[in-house]
Protein backbone atom coordinates (compact mmCIF):
# COMPACT_ATOMS: atom_id res chain seq x y z
CA UNK A 1 0.00 0.00 0.00
CA UNK A 2 1.08 3.60 -0.73
CA UNK A 3 1.76 5.85 2.12
CA UNK A 4 0.59 8.30 -0.23
CA UNK A 5 -3.33 7.65 0.76
CA UNK A 6 -3.05 5.14 3.58
CA UNK A 7 -5.99 2.96 3.97
CA UNK A 8 -5.78 0.63 7.39
CA UNK A 9 -8.26 -1.77 6.24
CA UNK A 10 -10.81 -1.72 3.61
CA UNK A 11 -13.90 -2.16 5.68
CA UNK A 12 -13.05 0.97 8.35
CA UNK A 13 -15.84 3.26 7.85
CA UNK A 14 -13.83 6.68 7.80
CA UNK A 15 -14.58 7.59 4.50
CA UNK A 16 -18.21 8.57 3.87
CA UNK A 17 -18.93 6.34 0.71
CA UNK A 18 -16.88 3.37 2.23
CA UNK A 19 -14.56 0.81 -0.03
CA UNK A 20 -16.54 -1.62 1.98
CA UNK A 21 -19.55 -2.10 4.75
CA UNK A 22 -20.72 -5.55 6.34
CA UNK A 23 -24.06 -5.76 6.14
CA UNK A 24 -25.24 -7.24 9.87
CA UNK A 25 -29.52 -7.25 10.59
CA UNK A 26 -31.13 -7.38 13.72
CA UNK A 27 -31.31 -11.06 13.18
CA UNK A 28 -27.17 -11.38 13.45
CA UNK A 29 -27.27 -9.02 16.32
CA UNK A 30 -29.86 -11.69 18.26
CA UNK A 31 -28.23 -15.09 17.17
CA UNK A 32 -24.60 -13.82 18.59
CA UNK A 33 -25.99 -12.71 22.01
CA UNK A 34 -27.67 -16.28 22.04
CA UNK A 35 -24.16 -17.63 21.90
CA UNK A 36 -23.18 -15.24 24.62
CA UNK A 37 -26.48 -15.82 27.01
CA UNK A 38 -25.83 -19.55 26.46
CA UNK A 39 -21.77 -19.78 27.87
CA UNK A 40 -20.72 -21.89 25.03
CA UNK A 41 -18.35 -19.94 23.11
CA UNK A 42 -16.09 -22.45 21.73
CA UNK A 43 -16.39 -26.00 19.93
CA UNK A 44 -20.65 -25.69 20.29
CA UNK A 45 -23.23 -26.42 17.87
CA UNK A 46 -22.98 -22.93 16.36
CA UNK A 47 -19.71 -24.18 14.12
CA UNK A 48 -21.13 -27.15 12.84
CA UNK A 49 -24.20 -25.29 12.01
CA UNK A 50 -22.07 -22.86 9.82
CA UNK A 51 -20.33 -25.48 8.52
CA UNK A 52 -23.42 -27.38 7.03
CA UNK A 53 -24.71 -24.36 5.73
CA UNK A 54 -21.24 -23.45 3.77
CA UNK A 55 -20.38 -26.53 2.13
CA UNK A 56 -23.92 -27.42 1.09
CA UNK A 57 -23.31 -24.32 -1.19
CA UNK A 58 -20.35 -25.25 -2.39
CA UNK A 59 -21.34 -28.30 -2.86
CA UNK A 60 -19.10 -30.16 -0.96
CA UNK A 61 -19.51 -33.39 1.86
CA UNK A 62 -17.45 -31.29 4.29
CA UNK A 63 -16.82 -28.01 5.51
CA UNK A 64 -14.41 -27.11 8.28
CA UNK A 65 -14.61 -23.75 10.12
CA UNK A 66 -11.63 -22.19 10.76
CA UNK A 67 -9.99 -18.96 12.77
CA UNK A 68 -9.23 -17.08 9.07
CA UNK A 69 -9.13 -17.50 5.11
CA UNK A 70 -5.19 -17.56 5.64
CA UNK A 71 -5.44 -20.34 8.06
CA UNK A 72 -7.31 -22.73 6.02
CA UNK A 73 -4.88 -22.45 3.54
CA UNK A 74 -2.30 -23.29 5.49
CA UNK A 75 -4.38 -26.36 7.46
CA UNK A 76 -4.76 -27.28 3.50
CA UNK A 77 -0.65 -27.04 2.38
CA UNK A 78 0.00 -29.49 5.67
CA UNK A 79 -2.77 -31.73 4.80
CA UNK A 80 -1.14 -32.12 1.44
CA UNK A 81 1.68 -32.60 2.68
CA UNK A 82 3.19 -30.11 0.72
CA UNK A 83 6.87 -28.96 1.87
CA UNK A 84 10.58 -27.95 1.11
CA UNK A 85 11.32 -28.71 -2.27
CA UNK A 86 8.09 -28.64 -3.34
CA UNK A 87 6.28 -26.43 -6.23
CA UNK A 88 2.96 -24.88 -6.15
CA UNK A 89 1.40 -23.16 -9.13
CA UNK A 90 -0.13 -20.23 -8.73
CA UNK A 91 -1.07 -16.29 -9.02
CA UNK A 92 1.32 -13.34 -8.59
CA UNK A 93 -2.45 -11.14 -9.22
CA UNK A 94 -4.49 -11.74 -5.57
CA UNK A 95 -4.51 -11.13 -2.74
CA UNK A 96 -1.10 -11.95 -0.57
CA UNK A 97 -2.61 -14.75 1.66
CA UNK A 98 -2.71 -17.34 -1.42
CA UNK A 99 0.68 -17.73 -1.78
CA UNK A 100 2.06 -16.77 1.32
CA UNK A 101 0.34 -20.25 2.46
CA UNK A 102 2.99 -21.61 0.40
CA UNK A 103 5.85 -19.75 1.75
CA UNK A 104 4.76 -20.98 4.93
CA UNK A 105 4.83 -24.65 3.96
CA UNK A 106 8.48 -24.06 2.87
CA UNK A 107 7.52 -24.40 -0.46
CA UNK A 108 8.38 -22.52 -3.80
CA UNK A 109 5.42 -20.84 -5.38
CA UNK A 110 5.66 -20.61 -9.22
CA UNK A 111 3.73 -17.68 -10.57
CA UNK A 112 2.13 -17.93 -13.95
CA UNK A 113 0.97 -14.91 -16.15
CA UNK A 114 -2.91 -13.82 -16.24
CA UNK A 115 -5.32 -13.26 -18.76
CA UNK A 116 -6.00 -9.56 -19.40
CA UNK A 117 -9.89 -9.92 -19.85
CA UNK A 118 -10.33 -12.97 -16.52
CA UNK A 119 -7.71 -11.77 -14.62
CA UNK A 120 -7.27 -15.55 -13.74
CA UNK A 121 -3.88 -17.58 -14.68
CA UNK A 122 -3.35 -18.14 -18.29
CA UNK A 123 -4.06 -21.71 -18.58
CA UNK A 124 -1.54 -22.70 -21.40
CA UNK A 125 0.73 -21.04 -19.06
CA UNK A 126 -0.41 -23.19 -15.91
CA UNK A 127 0.34 -26.43 -18.12
CA UNK A 128 3.66 -25.24 -19.22
CA UNK A 129 4.55 -24.66 -15.79
CA UNK A 130 4.26 -28.30 -14.39
CA UNK A 131 7.58 -30.03 -13.84
CA UNK A 132 8.94 -32.89 -11.66
CA UNK A 133 8.65 -30.57 -8.25
CA UNK A 134 5.30 -29.55 -9.04
CA UNK A 135 2.95 -30.83 -5.90
CA UNK A 136 -0.65 -28.53 -6.24
CA UNK A 137 -1.72 -26.04 -9.00
CA UNK A 138 -3.31 -23.12 -5.99
CA UNK A 139 -6.20 -21.70 -8.46
CA UNK A 140 -7.66 -18.13 -7.18
CA UNK A 141 -10.99 -16.72 -8.54
CA UNK A 142 -9.66 -13.68 -8.64
CA UNK A 143 -12.79 -10.95 -7.81
CA UNK A 144 -14.77 -13.76 -7.73
CA UNK A 145 -14.57 -14.53 -11.21
CA UNK A 146 -14.56 -18.60 -12.25
CA UNK A 147 -13.04 -18.49 -15.09
CA UNK A 148 -11.14 -21.31 -16.05
CA UNK A 149 -11.53 -23.26 -12.83
CA UNK A 150 -12.61 -26.42 -15.20
CA UNK A 151 -9.48 -25.90 -17.34
CA UNK A 152 -7.62 -26.00 -14.05
CA UNK A 153 -9.20 -28.94 -13.27
CA UNK A 154 -8.74 -31.14 -15.79
CA UNK A 155 -5.27 -30.12 -16.18
CA UNK A 156 -4.52 -30.93 -12.53
CA UNK A 157 -6.45 -34.31 -13.18
CA UNK A 158 -4.30 -35.00 -16.71
CA UNK A 159 -1.13 -34.50 -14.31
CA UNK A 160 -2.57 -36.10 -11.22
CA UNK A 161 -1.93 -33.23 -8.90
CA UNK A 162 -4.24 -31.71 -6.74
CA UNK A 163 -6.08 -28.40 -7.67
CA UNK A 164 -6.33 -26.13 -4.13
CA UNK A 165 -9.14 -23.55 -4.88
CA UNK A 166 -8.92 -20.08 -3.07
CA UNK A 167 -12.38 -19.02 -3.63
CA UNK A 168 -12.24 -16.88 -1.01
CA UNK A 169 -14.11 -13.88 -3.03
CA UNK A 170 -16.31 -16.26 -4.55
CA UNK A 171 -18.55 -17.84 -2.12
CA UNK A 172 -21.79 -19.06 -4.20
CA UNK A 173 -20.77 -17.73 -7.60
CA UNK A 174 -21.39 -20.52 -10.30
CA UNK A 175 -19.88 -21.67 -13.58
CA UNK A 176 -22.19 -23.97 -15.58
CA UNK A 177 -24.55 -24.51 -12.53
CA UNK A 178 -21.06 -25.92 -10.15
CA UNK A 179 -20.32 -23.73 -7.16
CA UNK A 180 -16.94 -22.63 -6.53
CA UNK A 181 -15.24 -24.37 -3.86
CA UNK A 182 -15.97 -27.83 -5.71
CA UNK A 183 -13.86 -27.25 -8.60
CA UNK A 184 -10.58 -28.75 -6.49
CA UNK A 185 -9.78 -31.19 -4.54
CA UNK A 186 -10.45 -28.92 -1.59
CA UNK A 187 -11.25 -25.17 -1.52
CA UNK A 188 -11.12 -22.10 0.83
CA UNK A 189 -13.79 -19.28 1.67
CA UNK A 190 -12.94 -16.72 3.30
CA UNK A 191 -15.09 -14.23 5.66
CA UNK A 192 -12.77 -10.88 6.40
CA UNK A 193 -15.82 -8.12 6.51
CA UNK A 194 -15.39 -6.84 3.32
CA UNK A 195 -16.37 -10.33 1.66
CA UNK A 196 -19.77 -10.96 0.39
CA UNK A 197 -20.89 -12.32 4.13
CA UNK A 198 -18.31 -12.20 7.07
CA UNK A 199 -17.25 -13.59 10.85
CA UNK A 200 -15.30 -10.77 11.39
CA UNK A 201 -12.92 -12.83 11.11
CA UNK A 202 -13.22 -16.52 10.03
CA UNK A 203 -12.36 -18.96 6.54
CA UNK A 204 -14.73 -22.18 5.62
CA UNK A 205 -11.99 -25.23 4.08
CA UNK A 206 -14.53 -27.22 1.84
CA UNK A 207 -14.12 -30.91 0.59
CA UNK A 208 -15.21 -34.36 -0.59
CA UNK A 209 -11.91 -35.92 0.61
CA UNK A 210 -12.95 -37.87 4.09
CA UNK A 211 -9.58 -37.95 4.57
CA UNK A 212 -7.91 -34.53 4.06
CA UNK A 213 -11.13 -32.85 5.92
CA UNK A 214 -10.34 -34.73 9.12
CA UNK A 215 -6.57 -34.12 8.73
CA UNK A 216 -7.81 -30.87 8.92
CA UNK A 217 -10.53 -30.77 11.55
CA UNK A 218 -7.32 -32.91 13.71
CA UNK A 219 -4.74 -29.76 12.93
CA UNK A 220 -7.38 -27.00 13.50
CA UNK A 221 -7.61 -27.95 16.95
CA UNK A 222 -3.93 -28.75 18.00
CA UNK A 223 -3.48 -32.52 16.31
CA UNK A 224 -6.17 -33.88 18.66
CA UNK A 225 -7.95 -36.99 17.40
CA UNK A 226 -10.76 -37.23 15.39
CA UNK A 227 -13.31 -39.64 13.16
CA UNK A 228 -11.29 -43.06 13.01
CA UNK A 229 -8.40 -41.99 14.77
CA UNK A 230 -10.48 -41.48 18.11
CA UNK A 231 -11.55 -44.68 18.24
CA UNK A 232 -7.87 -45.94 17.49
CA UNK A 233 -6.19 -43.95 20.56
CA UNK A 234 -3.68 -45.65 23.05
CA UNK A 235 -5.27 -46.85 26.38
CA UNK A 236 -3.43 -44.61 27.80
CA UNK A 237 -5.82 -41.64 27.05
CA UNK A 238 -9.08 -43.65 28.00
CA UNK A 239 -9.52 -40.42 30.48
CA UNK A 240 -10.18 -38.57 27.28
CA UNK A 241 -8.99 -37.32 24.08
CA UNK A 242 -8.50 -34.05 24.91
CA UNK A 243 -4.80 -33.86 26.14
CA UNK A 244 -4.08 -36.45 23.46
CA UNK A 245 -2.28 -35.33 20.16
CA UNK A 246 -1.78 -36.95 17.52
CA UNK A 247 0.40 -34.34 14.99
CA UNK A 248 1.44 -30.93 14.89
CA UNK A 249 -1.52 -29.37 14.85
CA UNK A 250 -2.34 -25.56 15.60
CA UNK A 251 -5.36 -23.54 17.16
CA UNK A 252 -7.34 -22.44 14.09
CA UNK A 253 -10.92 -23.05 15.49
CA UNK A 254 -13.67 -20.54 14.45
CA UNK A 255 -15.25 -19.26 18.29
CA UNK A 256 -18.70 -19.77 18.90
CA UNK A 257 -19.70 -16.01 18.37
CA UNK A 258 -18.60 -15.69 15.14
CA UNK A 259 -20.05 -19.04 13.64
CA UNK A 260 -23.47 -17.50 15.00
CA UNK A 261 -22.66 -14.40 12.79
CA UNK A 262 -21.68 -16.83 10.02
CA UNK A 263 -24.92 -18.96 9.97
CA UNK A 264 -26.90 -15.41 10.17
CA UNK A 265 -25.12 -14.35 7.02
CA UNK A 266 -25.86 -17.76 5.34
CA UNK A 267 -29.33 -17.32 6.31
CA UNK A 268 -29.53 -14.16 4.45
CA UNK A 269 -26.81 -15.05 1.72
CA UNK A 270 -29.45 -14.69 -1.15
CA UNK A 271 -30.72 -11.67 -0.31
CA UNK A 272 -27.20 -10.05 0.70
CA UNK A 273 -26.23 -11.45 -3.11
CA UNK A 274 -29.25 -10.30 -4.87
CA UNK A 275 -28.59 -6.72 -3.26
CA UNK A 276 -24.55 -6.81 -4.77
CA UNK A 277 -26.01 -7.65 -7.82
CA UNK A 278 -27.84 -4.60 -7.80
CA UNK A 279 -25.21 -2.41 -6.92
CA UNK A 280 -22.97 -4.08 -9.16
CA UNK A 281 -25.40 -3.22 -12.08
CA UNK A 282 -25.55 0.07 -10.91
CA UNK A 283 -22.09 0.68 -11.86
CA UNK A 284 -22.06 -1.31 -14.98
CA UNK A 285 -24.87 0.90 -16.45
CA UNK A 286 -23.32 4.23 -15.23
CA UNK A 287 -19.65 3.72 -16.47
CA UNK A 288 -20.48 1.41 -19.75
CA UNK A 289 -20.19 4.36 -22.17
CA UNK A 290 -16.96 5.54 -20.43
CA UNK A 291 -14.28 4.88 -23.12
CA UNK A 292 -11.28 5.38 -20.61
CA UNK A 293 -12.25 2.61 -18.52
CA UNK A 294 -12.39 -1.14 -18.89
CA UNK A 295 -14.83 -3.30 -16.57
CA UNK A 296 -15.12 -5.98 -15.54
CA UNK A 297 -15.96 -9.14 -18.10
CA UNK A 298 -18.05 -11.74 -16.83
CA UNK A 299 -18.18 -15.38 -18.72
CA UNK A 300 -21.58 -16.12 -20.45
CA UNK A 301 -21.60 -19.15 -17.92
CA UNK A 302 -20.84 -17.46 -14.97
CA UNK A 303 -23.36 -16.64 -12.31
CA UNK A 304 -21.88 -13.69 -10.25
CA UNK A 305 -21.23 -13.57 -6.79
CA UNK A 306 -20.19 -9.79 -6.46
CA UNK A 307 -16.96 -9.72 -4.32
CA UNK A 308 -15.42 -6.11 -5.14
CA UNK A 309 -16.18 -3.58 -8.18
CA UNK A 310 -13.00 -3.32 -10.12
CA UNK A 311 -12.43 -1.18 -13.21
CA UNK A 312 -9.60 -0.34 -14.82
CA UNK A 313 -8.26 2.16 -16.67
CA UNK A 314 -7.44 2.09 -20.33
CA UNK A 315 -4.00 1.44 -22.05
CA UNK A 316 -1.75 4.37 -21.71
CA UNK A 317 -2.72 6.09 -18.02
CA UNK A 318 0.34 4.92 -15.42
CA UNK A 319 0.46 3.85 -12.17
CA UNK A 320 1.03 7.46 -10.71
CA UNK A 321 -1.85 8.62 -12.48
CA UNK A 322 -4.45 6.12 -10.87
CA UNK A 323 -2.36 6.39 -7.47
CA UNK A 324 -3.45 9.93 -8.05
CA UNK A 325 -6.73 9.58 -9.10
CA UNK A 326 -7.37 7.16 -5.82
CA UNK A 327 -5.43 9.53 -3.50
CA UNK A 328 -7.99 12.21 -4.79
CA UNK A 329 -11.46 10.05 -4.59
CA UNK A 330 -10.14 9.40 -1.22
CA UNK A 331 -9.88 12.73 -0.41
CA UNK A 332 -13.22 13.38 -1.20
CA UNK A 333 -14.67 10.96 1.37
CA UNK A 334 -15.00 8.44 -1.50
CA UNK A 335 -13.43 4.98 -0.87
CA UNK A 336 -11.12 3.62 -3.10
CA UNK A 337 -7.97 0.84 -3.73
CA UNK A 338 -5.39 -0.59 -5.81
CA UNK A 339 -6.18 -4.22 -5.58
CA UNK A 340 -3.91 -5.68 -6.03
CA UNK A 341 -0.51 -5.52 -6.26
CA UNK A 342 1.43 -7.79 -7.57
CA UNK A 343 2.58 -10.63 -4.98
CA UNK A 344 5.80 -11.28 -6.69
CA UNK A 345 7.15 -7.62 -6.51
CA UNK A 346 5.98 -7.45 -3.10
CA UNK A 347 9.45 -6.48 -1.10
CA UNK A 348 10.25 -10.31 0.70
CA UNK A 349 9.13 -12.20 -2.60
CA UNK A 350 11.65 -10.10 -4.56
CA UNK A 351 14.12 -10.66 -1.63
CA UNK A 352 13.53 -14.30 -1.36
CA UNK A 353 12.82 -15.59 -4.85
CA UNK A 354 14.93 -12.89 -6.93
CA UNK A 355 11.80 -11.95 -8.96
CA UNK A 356 11.78 -8.09 -10.77
CA UNK A 357 10.07 -6.24 -12.63
CA UNK A 358 8.75 -7.63 -16.35
CA UNK A 359 8.76 -11.26 -15.32
CA UNK A 360 4.70 -10.98 -15.63
CA UNK A 361 3.88 -8.42 -18.21
CA UNK A 362 0.25 -8.80 -18.06
CA UNK A 363 -0.33 -9.16 -13.96
CA UNK A 364 2.06 -6.23 -13.58
CA UNK A 365 0.39 -3.86 -16.54
CA UNK A 366 -3.63 -4.51 -14.87
CA UNK A 367 -2.27 -3.98 -11.56
CA UNK A 368 -0.77 -0.34 -12.08
CA UNK A 369 -4.33 0.65 -13.73
CA UNK A 370 -7.27 -0.97 -11.59
CA UNK A 371 -9.30 0.78 -9.31
CA UNK A 372 -11.83 -0.84 -6.47
CA UNK A 373 -14.65 1.35 -5.81
CA UNK A 374 -17.05 1.47 -2.84
CA UNK A 375 -19.28 -1.94 -3.06
CA UNK A 376 -21.33 -3.25 -0.56
CA UNK A 377 -25.04 -4.94 -0.41
CA UNK A 378 -26.28 -1.55 1.42
CA UNK A 379 -25.20 1.14 -0.85
CA UNK A 380 -27.83 3.64 -2.45
CA UNK A 381 -27.83 4.49 -6.26
CA UNK A 382 -27.48 7.96 -4.83
CA UNK A 383 -23.78 6.61 -3.37
CA UNK A 384 -23.29 4.83 -6.67
CA UNK A 385 -23.65 8.03 -8.63
CA UNK A 386 -21.27 10.55 -6.39
CA UNK A 387 -18.61 7.58 -6.79
CA UNK A 388 -18.62 6.97 -10.29
CA UNK A 389 -18.83 11.25 -10.50
CA UNK A 390 -15.95 11.38 -8.29
CA UNK A 391 -13.95 8.99 -10.37
CA UNK A 392 -14.68 10.69 -13.48
CA UNK A 393 -13.81 14.27 -12.19
CA UNK A 394 -10.25 12.70 -10.90
CA UNK A 395 -9.59 11.24 -14.49
CA UNK A 396 -10.66 14.67 -16.09
CA UNK A 397 -8.35 15.89 -13.52
CA UNK A 398 -5.31 13.79 -14.96
CA UNK A 399 -6.26 14.06 -18.56
CA UNK A 400 -5.60 17.84 -17.70
CA UNK A 401 -2.25 18.12 -16.04
CA UNK A 402 -1.01 16.03 -19.44
CA UNK A 403 -1.99 19.31 -21.06
C1 LIG B 1 -9.62 -12.72 1.70
C2 LIG B 1 -8.71 -13.64 1.02
C3 LIG B 1 -8.05 -14.67 1.71
C4 LIG B 1 -8.20 -14.93 3.18
O1 LIG B 1 -8.07 -13.83 3.97
P1 LIG B 1 -8.30 -13.86 5.55
O2 LIG B 1 -8.26 -12.42 5.89
O3 LIG B 1 -7.18 -14.64 6.13
O4 LIG B 1 -9.61 -14.50 5.84
C5 LIG B 1 -7.27 -15.54 0.96
N1 LIG B 1 -7.13 -15.41 -0.36
C6 LIG B 1 -7.74 -14.43 -1.06
C7 LIG B 1 -7.56 -14.39 -2.54
C8 LIG B 1 -8.54 -13.50 -0.39
O5 LIG B 1 -9.14 -12.52 -1.08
Amino acid sequence: MLHTHPEPSPTMPHHEIPLSRPDISDLEVSMVSEVLRSGRLALGPMAEKFEKLVAARAGCTHGIAVSSGTSGLHLIMRALEIGPGDEVITTPFSFIASSNCILYAGATPVFVDICPKTLNMDPAQVERAIGPRTRAILAVETFGNPAYMDAYASIAARHELPLIEDSCEALATRMAGRPCGSFGRVGVFGFYPNKQITTGEGGMIVTDDERLADLCRSMRNQGRAVGHDLANRPQSSTVGAWLFHQRLGYNYRMPEINAALGVAQMRRLDDILAQRRRVAELYMKRLMGNSRLILPTIGPETEMSWFVFVVRLATGYTSQERDRIIAGMRNHDVGAADYFPCIHLQPFYREQFGFEPGMFPIAEAVSQRTIALPFSSNMSEREVEIACATLEVMIERENLRRG
